[in-house]
């Protein structure tokens, strides 16, 4: 519930309607987890809200993974009945992607305030597993299994917020919309956690990107967004051409590149800011020297202000692809870039704790 909807409710119990604005202080701002510890409400009014049995909703992190280089991933419980988990990741220097892309300035970094971390990216999942079905991909063998809410999705983010102790508006997070889940086949809930995390928690869109596998009535949707709310958006390109991307993307069959592009161009970009096309390199597939002469033809042929994020593919368990060989992404790169398209290398964050999405719920859950 955002401010207004909690405002409602308290005059539905005959309070004021400012309560609803306290409410939201304490659950989003300063991040109370239980309706007892709302101390700016009247005693009696929490003792009714508890007896009425209000909770202050907030997923459970149940399983929590440290990797040597700092990285975190958990497996979080949503408030569902049906007790599912997602995945959620806390990487304390980011992974390079969020380089390049107009998001830069000059907020106190954690590490400035001691907490030994720089930049730290947050990867929230937005639904159980997925329906698209990418052939690289791990969380596709899971299927969809549902949608999450408003407050599962947001609620990924303030739990982790809460776990490191993260200051907003002091210290810099970003988040990015890539972990389980494709965000734009349950638009309305990542739109509302997206609204909950800038109005209520305090988070600024422009530090969130959501990445899409190309779902063009989601982008277009997208592209009505006001600014005041709208994250950066990356497009899953992962392949140089349509023949490639169909084998590896079978939504590319519905979706072709040229329609997601041209749904792309109805987004209105503020200024400094780019498109990122992130691009999964599988080994022998997507790799090759044709391909980035390919790919850097394609982006510059958009016609938008672009990047190209690059990550070479983490391997998992019960997929057929390869991961590229070293040389191989360093000539990929380089061949962008000599072609004048900016390009980033993701580094892989975690590997030594399931670093492919996806592979952590099917290891731990079996
Ligand atoms: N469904 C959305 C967002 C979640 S996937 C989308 O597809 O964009 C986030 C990113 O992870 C996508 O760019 C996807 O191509 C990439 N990805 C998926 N599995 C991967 C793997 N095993 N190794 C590297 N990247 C992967
Ligand atoms: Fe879904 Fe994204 Fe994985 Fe494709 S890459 S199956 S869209 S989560």
């Amino acid at each position: 519930m955002n401010t207004a909807e909690l405002a409602e409710w308290m005059v539905s119990l005959g309070e004021p309607k400012w309560r609803g604005l306290q409410l939201a202080e304490a659950i989003y701002r300063q991040r109370i987890v239980d309706v007892e510890g709302i101390t700016t409400l009247s005693k009696p009014l929490r003792q009714k809200l508890d007896h009425e049995g209000w909770q202050v909703g907030r997923p459970r992190i149940v399983q929590a993974f440290t990797s040597a280089d700092g990285t975190e991933r958990y497996l979080v419980q949503g408030q569902g009945v049906d007790g599912l988990t997602v995945e959620t990741v806390w990487m304390p220097e980011g992974d390079g992607g969020e380089a390049g892309d107009g998001s830069e300035n000059s907020e106190t970094t954690g590490a400035e305030s001691g907490k030994g971390w720089n930049r730290a990216t947050i990867c929230v999942s937005s639904q159980v597993g997925c329906a698209v079905n990418c052939q690289f991909c791990l969380t596709a063998k899971l299927g969809l299994q549902r949608n999450l809410a408003v407050g599962e999705i947001a609620g990924q983010v303030v739990a982790v917020l809460d776990r490191h102790g993260v200051e907003v508006g002091k210290e810099r997070v970003n988040l990015v919309f890539m972990g389980m889940g494709e965000p734009f086949l349950n638009y309305d809930n990542f739109m509302g956690a997206v609204r909950l995390l800038v109005e209520e928690v305090g988070l600024s869109p422009q530090r969130m990107t959501v990445s899409t596998s190309g779902i063009v009535p989601g982008i277009e949707r997208f592209a009505e967004e006001p600014p005041e709310v709208r994250p950066k958006l990356a497009i899953s390109l992962n392949a140089p051409n349509d023949e490639i991307r169909s084998e590896v993307m079978p939504i590319n069959r519905k979706w072709p590149i040229e329609a997601v592009v041209d749904a792309v161009k109805g987004v209105r970009l503020r200024s400094r800011e780019r498109i990122t096309f992130e691009y999964v390199l599988l080994g022998g597939v997507t790799d090759q020297p044709e391909h980035a002469a390919e790919v850097a033809r394609l982006v510059r042929r958009t016609g938008l202000p672009a990047k190209v994020n690059l990550i070479a593919w983490n391997p998992g368990p019960g997929i057929a692809y390869s991961t590229p060989q070293p040389s191989a992404v360093e000539t990929f790169r380089r061949a962008l870039s000599a072609e004048g398209v900016p390009v980033y290398l993701r580094r892989p964050r975690g590997r030594d704790i399931y670093a492919a999405c996806g592979q952590l719920k099917r290891t731990v859950e079996g």
